[in-house]
């Protein structure tokens, strides 16, 4: 059990750092260069990535927003023993003006800027039903595992969710996933998983309703898309995977934001990379390691569709399958991952955002260096 809980980090990580070699690339752009993509490159193949990759390369094993937002919910969960959404906000703009934050995107700024300029912090979350949120959350599912914590569970994620994507489908989807490793950590089979979780999406779907009457801003706030959606993806769960990535496309298309080209499983979308990283996750015919292959190959949003499958597949098989030495974090990540079994606080805040934010120069360096030729 307590192999399952580090994995909900560990595994978030790994499917993190091993997404980011490619992050943003087509399928067929990772195949003119590694063929097909199996493991993390002991070093770039520097003369085969075209010129525009290279730019936003980072550092072999370096994590990604994703951790490091996962870092800071399990930092804030543990030093308030729960959810305090004061406290989230805090850290969200203090990383910012630290300059902690790395590879963040506009809806993430955005709202931290509405915090920072002291907006109400049930207002201060961007439109979007993006997968930006249920990517870090998977750990509070090991720290909230048990049953009689599951409304602490559901208040920690979508409160946090709303307040950077205030959007139901956003906030509900990343219940699903906090929640689906919970259940893993509990030892349930993939079957009784997806049983359970159909009713707990109404139960999220009909919170984040009431958060909505209570001043919160949710876009689509009341719909059951989410619970509708599991309910038939409950059947895809075994199918030959091309079949599984069809259907999504097929089931999320109807629902694209304007400016969406592409029904893509891998884009940044809960009804895509979202859905898909969760049956992905769900699959028993793959190692855990070939199902985060399988999905960078695909190409689009890599790291994030790996971190939310990564950190579910942690919870289910726990740690073993994880190669750690391959981060570059490797010590602090294990002490993250320890934390959320025995509760210690790892570091203090500013320790935690004083390191962030030298690995986000890191990351700026080398590709500054990039851009100029010197590496
Ligand atoms: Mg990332």
């Amino acid at each position: 059990m307590k192999d399952k809980q580090k994995g909900a980090l560990l595994g978030l990580a790994w499917g993190d750092i091993l997404g980011c070699p490619v992050e943003g690339w087509k399928k067929h752009e990772i195949e003119l260069v590694y063929g097909t993509y199996r493991e993390l490159p002991e070093d770039y193949l520097f003369d085969k990535i075209p010129d525009n990759k290279k730019a936003r390369l980072r550092p072999l094993g370096f994590h990604s927003d994703d951790t490091q937002q996962a870092l800071a919910l399990i930092y804030h969960c543990l030093t308030f023993e729960g959810w305090n959404r004061q406290a989230w906000g805090q850290i969200l703009v203090q990383g910012f003006i630290e300059k902690a934050w790395r590879g963040i995107g506009r809806n993430f700024v955005a709202a931290v800027h509405r915090l920072r300029k002291g907006g109400l912090l049930k207002e201060s979350g961007s439109s979007s039903s993006g997968i930006g949120a249920a990517m870090r959350v998977g750990p509070l599912g090991a720290i909230f595992y048990r049953p009689e914590q599951k409304k602490q569970l559901l208040q920690a994620t979508i409160e946090s969710t709303l307040m950077t994507h205030a959007d139901q489908l956003a906030a509900v989807f990343a219940a699903v996933v906090s929640y689906t490793v919970s259940l893993f950590i509990q030892g349930f089979s993939v079957q009784e998983v997806w049983e359970k979780l159909h009713s707990f999406t109404k139960e999220a779907e009909k919170q984040t309703k009431s958060l909505a009457e209570q001043g919160w801003k949710v876009d689509h706030e009341n719909n059951q898309l989410i619970s509708n959606m599991l309910e038939q993806a409950m059947e895809w769960i075994d199918k030959p995977i091309e079949v599984v990535r069809n259907q999504i496309s097929e089931c999320a298309r109807p629902y694209l934001a304007s400016g969406f080209t592409r029904a893509h499983p891998n884009q940044g979308f809960v009804l895509l990379g979202g859905l898909h990283a969760l049956l992905m996750a769900s699959r028993s015919d793959l190692s855990p390691h070939q199902i985060l292959i399988s999905i960078i190959n695909e190409g689009y949003d890599t790291d994030t569709v790996a971190a939310i499958a990564g950190t579910i597949l942690g919870a289910r098989y726990g740690i073993d399958w994880i190669p750690i030495d391959r981060f570059y974090d490797r010590e602090r990540l294990l002490k993250y991952a320890d934390a959320l079994v025995d509760q210690q606080i790892p570091e203090t805040m500013s320790t935690f955002l004083s390191i962030e934010a030298k690995l986000t120069q890191m990351e700026k360096d080398f590709q500054q260096q990039l851009k100029s030729g010197n590496i």
